[in-house]
């Protein structure tokens, strides 16, 4: 056994692993990496990025079908699968050089290949190594939940861990659970030409505001995804040459291809946490709002820390986590001011809270504007005027906001600056947006607000007239 001894010891190198190491390598700690999968985690491997290089080979299949209204004659496409997932594979390598052991030695950090256990509150075994760290970092993500279905084990299912490496269409796949990871990748697969169906135990992205969602949810039922809500699946059988899945009251649904996508657990079961006094709870390792465990020398960030579960979320952990472990500031986490992006066409993109949320915490202290993507030009011109905005305002401040429509991604960014440094609706509303763009929809939400104080505010009225008499 090798004794190795360091300030900072993380395990996992997924987003919030790597984050970690580098920002604490870069400000000269001594950092060991553990990691026993591939470099990169679920995000790079399984996750964000397959997903997306996914539903982009989807997009470009969809344009040829639906051209018409340009002029442009719909074509079927010819979509080569074994290709589109090339396309993927190559998207992660691309990136992948960044998640590497070879870009993160140069950094300075130890990258030790093998899993981690802990054989007391402060020493790691990982493979033939002993290590001894001031504080550890534990970012081991999270993983598919395969639920006590039965019948499921007798099945051959897939999950975002093995679809990706599929090479060919599957001819009718059925897909249990209708969160974005369901509901995403059916409308992909949909537009890549397979027939698919989604069975969802309650309401399909029940998260998300419910007026919002039926947008997205409209949109890929129109293009023909069968997506049947109130369906939980009891039972799966082997059919003839297919999947049966069955719902309550004798439904049957038969496929060629079963995903589950119903959602994560905490990937804990490795690390031996008993040893380390670190306590868990149902979503993962209990952490506090600086995301230290009940073991002080050692914290939990991303997935596994059972919160938020996004990569971007796990960044932001990492950042908070540099700043205790390596200056001793007192950061904590916070939510309000964390976006999310269901990747459907068109998009649906949250920050802060959803309609529901703000009433029940602002009662009647809450003011809900809203704008329709189909009086904004440049969607009129890119035939997207489907789509809308909301935004809920406490006092003049954005508290949330939530987008359905056209690059809703890139549309909640401004209010996610906005909620994060706590601007007012003036900032949004002061702002010169390049016309035309879709971004003028945030100025024209913000203008909505205003609107009525100007122009129904009876003494501005009467200024205006006495001003014009002089
Ligand atoms: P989820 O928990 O969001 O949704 C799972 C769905 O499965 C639920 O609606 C649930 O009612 C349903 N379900 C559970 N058991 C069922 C059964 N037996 N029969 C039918 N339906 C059943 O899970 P997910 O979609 O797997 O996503 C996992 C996590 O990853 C989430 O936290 C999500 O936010 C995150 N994620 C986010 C994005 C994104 O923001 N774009 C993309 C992928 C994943």
């Amino acid at each position: 056994m090798e004794r190795l001894t360091a300030d900072l010891c993380v395990i996992g190198a997924g987003s919030g692993g790597l984050s970690v190491a580098a920002g604490a390598a870069q400000m000269g700690a001594r950092v060991i990496l553990v990691e026993g999968g591939r470099m990169g985690g679920d995000c790079l491997n399984y996750g964000c990025v397959p997903s997306k290089a996914l539903i982009a080979a989807a997009r470009h299949a969809h344009a040829m079908t639906s051209g018409a209204p340009f002029g442009i004659a719909p074509v079927v496409p010819v979509v080569d699968h074994a290709a589109t997932k090339d396309h993927v594979a190559r998207v992660i390598a691309g990136i992948a050089p960044h998640d590497s052991v070879e870009r993160f030695e140069r950094l300075g950090v130890t990258v030790i290949r093998e899993y981690g256990r802990f054989v007391s509150r402060d020493t790691l075994e990982a493979g033939d190594n002993a290590i001894r760290a001031r504080r550890f970092v534990i970012a081991t993500g999270s993983s598919p939940v395969i639920p006590p279905i039965p019948g499921l084990d007798k099945v051959s299912c897939l999950t975002n861990e093995n679809i990706f490496d599929l090479r060919e269409r599957p001819e009718h796949l059925i897909v249990i659970g209708g969160g974005p990871i369901g509901i995403e990748l059916a409308q992909a697969h949909r537009r890549l030409g397979s027939r698919v169906t989604v069975l969802e135990g309650l309401r399909a992205l029940a998260r998300e505001d419910p007026e919002l969602a039926a947008v997205a949810l409209a949109r890929t039922r129109a293009e023909g995804v069968e997506i049947i809500e109130g369906a939980r699946v009891e039972r799966v059988s082997n059919g003839d040459g297919g999947i049966r899945v069955h719902v309550g009251e004798g439904r049957v649904y038969e496929g060629s291809h079963l995903l589950v996508a119903v959602g994560r657990k905490a990937n804990t079961d490795r690390l031996n946490l008993k040893a380390a006094a670190v306590q868990t709870d149902r979503g993962g390792i209990r952490v506090d709002a600086r995301l230290k465990t009940s073991n002080r020398r050692i914290y939990a960030i991303g997935d596994v820390a059972g919160g938020l579960q996004f990569t971007h979320m796990a960044n932001y952990h990492a950042g908070i986590v540099i700043r205790s472990a390596l200056f001793g500031l007192p950061a904590r986490v916070r939510t309000a001011h964390i976006p999310r992006v269901t990747y459907t066409d068109p998009e649906l993109a949250q920050v802060g809270l959803t309609e529901d949320e703000a009433r029940q915490r602002h009662g009647d202290r809450l003011e809900v504007v809203r704008f329709d993507y189909a009086e904004n030009d440049r969607a009129r011109a890119e035939l997207a005027t489907e789509g809308l905005i909301k935004v809920m305002v406490v006092k003049g401040r954005p508290v949330g906001a939530s987008i359905v429509g056209a690059q809703a991604g890139e549309l909640i960014q401004i209010w996610a600056m906005a909620i994060a440094n706590g601007l007012k609706m003036g900032a949004i509303a002061a702002m010169v947006a390049p016309y035309p763009t879709l971004g003028e929809i945030n100025k024209r939400v913000a203008g909505a607000y205003f609107s009525p104080r100007l122009f129904e505010n009876p003494w501005l009225r009467r200024l205006v007239r006495m001003v014009q008499r002089f």
